[in-house]
């Protein structure tokens, strides 16, 4: 054989018995006959085709998935909007109407109002935790309800089995965003959700490495998704899916001490005097205390406040952190703060946000899983600083993160 040849044909080790998951990194597999291939293609036979519907690493994650939220089947997508885009496409049709949670993550808002506006379906924003609200605004043409419990930044909860019920009077879809729980501590197929989505960059990857997005539910739901998704191509990648498998191993781990921390840096922000709020589903003044009790058996340590002085304060607050990031995202080992009026909130009108309460003061930390002292000395510092009216110094080479690169400088 010549050796171009040799080299392409040598196989590969068989791993079978490898104690960690191997990554089916491949676009395409072997057929034994071309009978086989025909019945794969046909839906005859069970097995893998193509890596753009069928991958063995996608199916892992998928099924894990599923096993934490009790669905029968889950399919995972490219990311969270990927999952957001299948789930209009697939359920919904020209002239249905949607209605969605008020200051959900804006960019599903945008998507919903924008794009899908653009083919002749509308959508209405509803007061999450306003029953009547929901009432008054379904329609004869709805089709599907869309809420994220708890909402990000203001950790306002739905009431999922009240809207379970209106949704099935009205033959829509209850679609539950779990992204800021997570199955460990939520599970919204339990409490009457037709389907629930996660942006899986966030808790289920957990150091903030990937992008992805996935459904569960019941079988009779998931399989119209995959036929969208084979025919629209909108995948997750094996390697990814293979991160988040392995980060679904430590996610319960991971999410009691996110929650612990989170709850030792409330504690402390409330004792503050320039902090005029803090929002936490933990807390025990949380309006929704009873229904929090009800659907959740944990907490999101995504946690906001409101701190004296405005949006000048909030940024001088958030440009003085040292330790903490300045980081939109959600969902890490780290800790990161943002100033969700002017990012992850900007495309609302100044009316919607007043109306939902995303105030200029308003800065939004997902505790990470740091020791508690250290994120709090940080804010304690950034808080100081919100409160002088010149901006604050530049970090300097004496800062936390500044004094931790020079030690693994020096060491290495
Ligand atoms: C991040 C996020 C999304 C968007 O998901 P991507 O994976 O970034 O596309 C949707 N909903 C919530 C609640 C999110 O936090």
């Amino acid at each position: 054989m010549e050796q171009t040849t040799r080299a392409i044909h040598m196989g590969f080790p068989s791993l079978e018995d490898s104690h960690a998951a191997a990554i089916a990194m491949t676009s395409a597999y072997d057929f034994t006959s071309a009978q086989e291939a025909s019945d794969r293609f046909n839906g005859v036979a069970e097995g893998n085709i193509y890596s753009r519907f069928t991958n063995p690493s996608v199916e892992h994650f998928e099924q894990k998935l599923a096993s934490l939220e009790h669905a029968d089947a889950a399919v995972a997508f490219a990311s969270g909007m990927a999952a957001y885009l299948a789930l209009a496409i697939t359920f919904l049709k020209q002239g249905d109407h949607v209605l969605l949670a008020s200051g959900i993550f804006g960019t599903t808002t945008h998507l919903f109002r924008q794009y899908f506006g653009q083919f002749g379906i509308t959508a209405t924003c509803v007061d999450l935790d306003d029953p009547h609200a929901w009432q008054e605004a379904i329609q004869l043409n709805t089709r599907m309800i869309l809420v994220e419990s708890p909402t990000n930044p203001l950790l306002k909860v739905a009431d999922l089995a009240g809207l379970s019920r209106l949704a099935k009077h009205h033959d829509a879809l209850l679609v539950v965003d779990n992204t800021l729980l997570s199955p460990v501590n939520q599970r919204p197929l339990a409490h009457g959700a037709d389907l629930v989505l996660h942006s899986t960059g966030k808790f289920i990857d957990g150091q903030g490495r990937t992008v992805g997005g996935v459904i569960a539910g019941r079988k009779a739901m998931i399989q119209p998704l995959k036929g969208y998704l084979r025919s629209s191509g909108t995948c997750m990648n094996a390697f990814t899916a293979w991160v988040l498998s392995h980060g679904l191993d430590t996610l319960k781990a991971r999410m009691t001490l996110h929650e612990q921390n989170a709850r030792t840096v409330a504690a402390w922000l409330r004792e503050q005097p320039c902090v005029q709020q803090v929002f936490a589903t933990f807390s025990e003044d949380h309006p929704q205390a009873a229904v929090i009790a009800r659907q959740q058996c944990g907490h999101s340590p995504v946690l906001s406040f409101v701190v004296d002085g405005g949006q000048d304060a909030a940024w001088r607050c958030i440009d003085a952190l040292q330790l903490v990031s300045r980081c939109t995202n959600i969902g890490d080992t780290k800790s990161m703060v943002t100033h969700p009026a002017s990012t992850t909130h900007c495309r609302y009108s100044p009316e919607e946000k007043a109306q939902y309460g995303i105030c200029d003061g308003l800065v939004r930390i997902c505790v990470g899983l740091e020791a508690s002292e250290d994120i709090i000395a940080d804010l304690q510092q950034a808080l100081a600083a919100s409160q002088k009216k010149q901006s604050p110094q530049q970090p300097q080479q004496s800062s936390a993160k500044g004094q931790l690169n020079q030690e693994v400088a020096w060491q290495s």
